[in-house]
């Protein structure tokens, strides 16, 4: 069944002018790039967006790093895309991530890992339109 799926290039990757290459596994990959902008999140949409962490002891530093620069936030559709695209960017920790995955190539460490993408249908429900309405999205 064809579904969508929320991708952020994060912080450290669009620093590094990593995008295009990001973007190039993506479409490589086959999945289809249906919304796609750059942002740059106030700390209040890093708290939103990660909330289901508030608990946890990286919270703070995590949200200070989404707020830190600009990002890229796309839409990707595709057969089983949620799951497809979470074995594209690999394991969270890049030491434990597999060869030719986003985060092998790229993350800095576990934190700075380079992409977000959603873990679930009902999480990508949440995430989409928590950035992007519909007349953003194409297709
Ligand atoms: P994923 O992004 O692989 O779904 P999580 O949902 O568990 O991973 O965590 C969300 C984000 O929080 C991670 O992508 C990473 O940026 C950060 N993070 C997760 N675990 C840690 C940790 N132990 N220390 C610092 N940052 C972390
Ligand atoms: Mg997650």
């Amino acid at each position: 069944m064809s579904e969508r799926t929320f991708s952020i290039i994060k912080p450290d990757a669009v620093e590094r002018n990593l995008q295009g290459a990001i973007i190039k596994m993506i479409q490589d990959s086959g999945l289809k790039i249906v919304g796609m902008k750059m942002i740059h999140m106030s700390r209040k949409q890093a708290e939103g967006f990660y909330a289901v962490h508030k608990e946890r002891p990286f919270f703070g530093s995590l949200c200070d790093y989404m707020c830190s620069g600009p990002v890229v936030v796309s839409v990707l559709e595709g057969e089983n895309a949620i799951s497809r695209y979470r074995t594209l960017m690999g394991a969270t920790n890049p030491e434990n991530a597999d060869e030719g995955t986003i985060r092998k190539c790229f993350a800095v460490d576990i934190e700075k890992n380079s992409v977000h993408g959603s873990d679930a249908p009902e999480t990508a429900a949440i995430e989409i339109p928590y950035f992007f309405s519909n007349l953003e999205l194409v297709g």
